[in-house]
């Protein structure tokens, strides 16, 4: 698939009919019945881009066609369940899918001015690590590339965002058509490719996949275990695409875009985090160049696991250094609004199951 390239073109040719893609034939037979011309579909794509919160603030548009649109054309694929902000700035919102499939994102905020959001790019998760909360959920679906980027601008209404991250719930190469989609249509919004990571747990056809196209986005490994027994113990994908063959085509990808690959290392305490496990992790990280760590402090989920001590995951990252490898300790945000993947709908399915009877919590499961 030819990337787009939406800053060289100005607005993506395609953006218009990919955002409102699954009102296409609706906004398509609309436009044609109030007999418009073919580029008020373009100026809508333009405005919600721009963070418009509705049809009403399309004033390039003709009042009676805003009042039109409004009521035959939905503005977006989400609906807002849910909305949290954290002391430290970082929101985090729960939409509905037309189906009624939960879908969680966060913004978060950093002293430097980035904006970054977390998106996710399937309704719960099909892989099942043992340790995230999306994945003791019920997996749902893909999500389309209109769901994807309808994150992003519900976001961007609130603010301009400049970075974005497939690390919400779901594996982004198991769906990397419509994320692809959505990278396409993000520089629009403020983001671009280059400030965009996608985030794997490993899935192998997906990253061949990736490696065969030539966005700049930038390519992230969940990693968590070297050791292929524990690695296979708290993510089972393992024994299906072995770390081993993983790394090779991470390592192909870094040889071809000269991009490092991110790894994410999520510290459990007592499980990953001894020395050993960091050593083990540095000799599987060769050559050094082709990687960065990013050490992340967990956040519990009720999912029996507890976070490491910082003085455990310093210690680590010491060992990596001492060894030659870049790691860093990535920032905790969001904490106390429950901000990591899946958190904010198992939050609420624990609500559910407290005031609700078992009929309603499968309901919201499924
Ligand atoms: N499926 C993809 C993208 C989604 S998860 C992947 O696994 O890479 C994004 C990252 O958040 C993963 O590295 C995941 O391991 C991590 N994560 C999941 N639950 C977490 C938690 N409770 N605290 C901290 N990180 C978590």
């Amino acid at each position: 698939m030819q990337p787009v390239a939406p800053g060289a073109t100005g607005w993506s040719q395609i953006a218009w009919f990919m955002v409102l893609g699954m009102d296409l034939e609706l906004l398509s037979t609309t436009l044609e019945e109030l007999g418009e011309p073919g580029f008020r579909a373009a100026q809508v794509w333009e405005w919600t881009a721009r963070g418009a919160t509705g049809y009403d603030e399309m004033t390039n548009l003709p009042e009676s066609l805003r009042a039109e649109l409004a009521a035959r054309v939905p503005f977006s694929t989400l609906e807002l369940i849910d909305q949290a902000e954290s002391r430290d700035g970082t929101v985090k919102a729960l939409f509905h899918t037309e189906d009624g499939r939960p879908v969680e994102s966060v913004m978060m905020r950093y002293r430097d001015g980035r904006r970054s959001i977390c998106v996710s790019s399937q309704s719960g998760c099909p892989l099942t690590c043992t340790f995230c909360a999306t994945g003791t959920m019920a997996f749902g679906r893909n999500l389309t590339t209109a769901e994807i980027i309808d994150q992003a601008l519900f976001f961007r209404r609130i603010e301009p965002i400049d970075h974005c991250v497939f690390m919400g719930m779901g594996e982004p190469m198991m769906n990397l058509d419509n994320v692809l989609a959505a990278c396409d249509l993000l520089p629009d919004v403020g983001v671009t490719n280059r400030r965009t990571t996608v985030s794997t747990v490993g899935w192998l056809p997906g990253i061949e996949q990736f490696n065969a196209q030539d966005r700049p986005v930038r390519l992230a490994l969940s990693l968590h275990a070297a050791d292929p027994t524990l690695r296979s113990k708290i993510m089972p994908v393992n024994d299906r695409y072995p770390l081993e063959d993983v790394l090779d085509a991470c390592r192909k990808h870094w040889r071809e875009t000269n991009r490092k690959v991110f790894i994410e290392y999520v510290m459990l305490a007592g499980v990953n985090d001894h020395t050993k496990h960091a050593k083990q992790l540095a000799a599987a990280l060769t050559p050094h160049g082709a990687f960065k760590v990013n050490l992340i402090p967990y956040n519990p989920t009720g999912t029996g696991y507890d976070g490491s001590a910082r003085t455990t995951i310093g210690s680590f990252r010491d060992t990596l250094l001492a060894a030659g490898v870049p790691a860093t300790v990535r920032l905790t945000r969001g904490q106390d609004i429950a901000a990591a993947c899946g958190q904010l709908v198992a939050d609420k399915l624990q609500a559910a199951a407290v005031s609700e009877d078992d009929a309603v919590m499968t309901t919201a499961a499924t």
